[in-house]
């Protein structure tokens, strides 16, 4: 495995480029994977052995960084290259210590991506792709504008990622279309730490001739997940049910380092379960003939926190368990066993897609493209930004081994993530000029925004209708 920088892969000393450019692409997000908890990003626990075959075989980003610590908000960022404060799907509630949890009637998902977007399934359809996608959990619908462009977006449509990956290639074997882009978004990971179950509200539009099918395969699926218990030892209160997070989440409720464990066990088995699929998922495209004609993608929203800082699951922070996601991206003709070390953003992934595809991108994007040699030999140093919600106004500053986080209050942190990975000394007392310099650099990116997003549309509220608030109520996010 080589460890190596965009500028030199641009030498092409590596890199062989196709006579054509790539014909598909498949983009997997697994909802809440943070990156340490992978294999190939250096977990001890041997959680992902697939999709670290996967990246043996890919180029993989080893430092990126998600623009939001939940799901909404780093999606839009996703799929428009526009930061949350840009593109405006985000909330205006106060996310603040636990309200949304606990307060779940203070909690709005305030907009929806606009209609005026762009978005990546939009530029592809119009290149005359196919579009497919299933996507589980409630933000990544059509509810909050992320179904824009895909000419069939299944919502919640089957228990999980197993059904919506047959059902992938069962439209991929049918339609064999020309050019495509398909969609898994895998909920697994996610909170609750529990096995796929069929949910009587959510999974009311199953076909009912093949429900024997369906309660036969989710009992297999329930044994698939079972099987890897990561700490078999454990007798304790954790569960891993939404529930028993919610109580645990509870601040003042005591929490044993032993439970810690635990929890961190079962969101372990949720990363080992979906490895499974991601597995399927390629083994599929190569049965195919499709894996050397497609770019795979596989990312993730943001990450998830076990009290590192002080939280459970996500939404607030800015720590790097909350924002450091994987990205392996496998591109026909490019580079393979690589490993890249620059700090890149999910805003990237979108310019990137299209630079391969030799698709023009359109003008505005806030991303850049990471194809080796797409930056020039002297890229500038890049800094991403962290925007949790309009509202609050946290706000973080992430470059190449530091990261400045701003509250709305004012309050500041800087931490160097080289002496410090894991974030515990606030340096800005003793480094007042290094912080004051981080809070004008902040301050000229949140105008630049604020200009850019006056040009842009209006937010558009979402209209939540009962399937969504069933599904967010199951995910944990309302009442
Ligand atoms: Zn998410």
């Amino acid at each position: 495995m080589k460890t190596i920088s965009l500028a030199y892969l641009s030498l092409g000393l590596l890199a062989c480029s196709p006579a054509v450019p790539p014909r598909n692409v498949v983009l997997v997000v697994v909802d809440t994977l943070r990156a340490d908890h992978l294999g190939v990003y250096g977990y001890e626990r041997p959680t992902s052995p697939r999709i670290d075959a996967f990246a043996a075989d890919a180029l993989r980003f080893a430092d990126a960084t998600s623009p939001a610590p939940w799901t909404l908000p780093s999606l839009a960022t996703l799929m428009t290259s526009l930061y949350p404060s840009v593109h405006r799907a985000t909330s205006e509630s106060d996310l603040e210590d636990m309200t949304w949890y606990f307060q779940p009637r203070e909690f709005r998902a305030f907009s929806k991506l606009h209609d005026a977007h762009l978005t990546l399934a939009e530029i592809l359809r119009d290149a005359g792709f196919a579009t497919w996608g299933a996507v589980q959990g409630s933000y990544p619908t059509g509810v909050f504008g992320l179904a824009q462009g895909f000419e069939t977006y299944r919502e919640n449509a089957t228990p999980g990622i197993r059904f919506d990956l047959e059902d992938a290639f069962a439209w991929l074997d049918a339609k064999q279309p020309k050019r495509f882009l398909l969609y898994l978004h895998v909920i697994e990971v996610h909170a609750p730490y529990t096995p796929i179950e069929i949910r009587r509200g959510a999974h009311r539009k199953l076909d009912p001739e093949r429900m024997p099918y369906y309660r036969e395969a989710v009992a297999e699926e329930r044994l698939r997940f079972l099987k890897s218990d990561f700490d078999p030892g454990y007798r304790g209160p954790i569960d891993g049910s939404q529930e028993n997070l919610s109580q645990f989440a509870r601040p003042g409720t005591r929490v044993r380092a032993r439970d810690v464990q635990q929890l961190v066990a079962l969101y372990d088995r949720g990363i080992a379960y979906v490895d499974h699929w991601v597995g399927e998922l390629i083994d599929g495209l190569r049965e195919r003939g499709l894996y050397d004609e497609t770019i795979v993608v596989l990312t993730s929203d943001h990450g998830e926190e076990f009290f590192e800082h002080g939280r459970l699951e996500h939404s607030l922070s800015y720590y790097e368990e909350m924002l450091k996601v994987p990205l392996i991206v496998r591109v026909p003709g490019e580079a393979r066993g690589v490993v890249v070390d620059e700090t890149v953003g999910l805003v990237d992934v979108l310019p990137s897609l299209l630079d391969w595809l030799e698709i023009p991108a359109p003008d505005g994007l806030q991303g850049r493209s990471l194809r080796p040699g797409a930056g020039g030999d002297e890229a500038p140093e890049r800094a991403y930004l962290g925007e949790a919600s309009l509202r609050k106004g946290d706000l973080a500053l992430r470059g190449p081994g530091w990261k400045y986080i701003r509250s709305g209050q004012g309050n500041e942190e800087l931490y160097d993530l080289v002496a410090d990975p894991r974030e515990r000394t606030n340096r800005c007392a003793q480094q007042p000029a290094d912080c004051d310099r981080y809070r004008a650099r902040l301050a000229e990116r949140v105008a630049e925004h604020r200009a850019r997003a006056d040009l842009l549309a209006t937010p558009e509220p979402a209209t939540i209708d009962d399937a969504t608030l069933e599904e967010l109520k199951a995910l944990g996010y309302a009442d």
